[in-house]
């Protein structure tokens, strides 16, 4: 049996239900699960392995709930840099067209390196566009060599131009292949017990790119199996105008149409929900992947993340896909999440003193969405916190530099509030995926080398 003992943190953040944050911390890890946490003193002083961790900040491992690890190919690309959500889609889908399975085995170790490096222990993947030849086992694949735990979510588009979609005919899939593909990768790959590395998820993309059969289908495939079902949802006003044009309801509510709703729901965005919608999330379950730095690039909107969690919604943080952010950096859209909430709160009228004031997110707040929101959303109990049974999934940072100097009364909130940083150690199941600041699994001088080059090749149309 491997162990591993982590000591003299500076300070451990838990995350627990009594969220206690532990000065000269430490874990006591065992076959990858936590077995202690506490004061230094108090817990085992021999291990197999043993780090000092002095002047380091330990949280648990970020949790990523929304991504489309494939679009780190396609960052910057100037026709799309100006663009609201439909015309940045519409300049990038020939684009993706272009795509090779080894374009989306380079792009998932890619993102997950940078989120690995970002802190992040457990990613979403909403893979939605399959061509010339690609599946999702190829993201699989490449996502194990990484060591980041994976939610790859079987993506899918089936309502083209000519049936009044958004999406060029030459990019969706017929339904029936769709929902056999589906079968097939839940059958071969997810796993749901403890400590799990590879989950499935069905997920359709958007109300705008999928007709409302797939979306029924889809849901009564996972809830067969008991895997989860993710989409885009109320992410634009032009996509409340086309749910309103053609399905005669908004987005929310066309979800409540189709048996969309539910414990096992969760969904990208909701920047455009009423007060009466987040009371259906907060009642029938339905989690929340907020999304902050492509809501703010899209120039799509403020999602009212305060008033979900007042409501009782469980509510994650997702980097999106990074040709809409351009970055997968988990810790800079924790501190996303607190600014842009404070615009919103500005804009509801925060800067009127008094106690009409709304709210402002803290930098613990906007932490717990990384952590243990994320679990929640993803309906996961083994991740999101450290305690006795859970993942030794965690991350650790040095305070000791030049971006948190003069912040270490409170290093917790300087996570937060100072620029954000990337972590020295980065840990899954145990296995050290950065450790002392480089990644450990992956070579990444040779694999930004190959993403340049097959990022190239995509753009040029090669
Ligand atoms: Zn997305």
């Amino acid at each position: 049996m491997a162990t591993i003992l982590i000591r003299h943190a500076e300070l451990l953040v838990t995350m627990d239900d009594h969220r206690r944050e532990i000065p000269d911390g430490g874990l006591f890890i065992r076959d990858g699960f936590i077995e202690k946490v506490g004061p230094t003193t108090e817990i085992p002083e021999n291990a197999d392995e043993v780090i000092d961790l002095r002047n380091h900040i330990i949280l648990p491992g970020l949790i990523n709930t929304h991504h489309h690890f494939y679009q780190t190919l396609t960052r910057a690309v100037p026709a799309a840099q100006n663009a609201n959500l439909f015309n940045w889609l519409k300049t990038l889908y020939p684009i993706w067209a272009r795509m090779k399975p080894e374009d989306i085995q380079i792009s998932t170790q890619t993102a997950l390196s940078e989120l690995a490096m970002s802190g992040c222990t457990t990613a979403q993947d909403h893979l939605y566009i399959f061509p010339n030849g690609s599946r999702l086992d190829d993201e699989i694949m490449a996502a194990r060599e990484v060591g980041v735990r994976l939610h790859a979510s079987r993506g899918s588009m089936s309502l083209g131009e000519s049936k009044g979609g958004l999406p060029p005919d030459s990019v969706v899939e017929e339904e029936e292949a769709i929902l056999k593909d589906s079968q097939r990768l839940i059958e071969e790959y997810h796993d749901s017990t403890p400590g799990s590395f590879t989950q499935i998820v069905l997920a359709p993309c958007s109300p705008f790119s999928v007709t409302g059969d797939l979306m029924r289908n889809s849901a009564a495939l996972a809830r067969e199996y008991g895997v989860r079902l993710h989409t885009h949802l109320a992410e634009t006003q032009d996509e409340e105008s086309f749910c309103l044009a053609k399905f005669g309801h908004r987005p929310v509510e066309y979800m409540e149409t189709l048996d969309w709703i539910g414990q096992d729901v969760w969904f990208a965005h909701s920047v455009h929900i009423n007060q009466a919608e987040i009371e259906v999330y907060a009642k029938t379950g339905c989690g929340v992947a907020h999304c902050p730095s492509s809501n703010m690039r899209l120039a799509s909107g403020i999602a009212p993340i305060l008033r979900m969690l007042a409501a009782g919604v469980r509510v994650g943080l997702g980097v999106d896909g990074s040709a809409s952010n351009d970055s997968s950096h988990m810790l800079a859209e924790a501190r996303q999440a607190l600014l842009l909430s404070r615009l919103g709160a500005a804009i509801e009228g925060a800067s009127l003193s008094g106690t009409t004031a709304p709210p402002l997110m803290t930098a613990r707040q906007a932490l717990e969405l990384a952590t243990r929101g994320g679990a929640k959303v993803l309906g996961r109990n083994d991740i999101g916190s450290l305690e006795a049974g859970k993942c030794a999934d965690f991350i650790a940072i040095n305070l000791n530099r030049l971006d948190f100097a003069g912040s270490l009364h409170d290093p917790v909130a300087a996570l937060v509030l100072c620029a954000p940083v990337q972590t020295d150690f980065t840990v899954v199941g145990g296995k050290f995926i950065v450790r002392d600041g480089r990644m450990q699994t992956i070579d990444v001088q040779n694999l930004v080398e190959a993403h340049n080059k097959a990022a190239r090749r995509l753009i040029n149309g090669g």
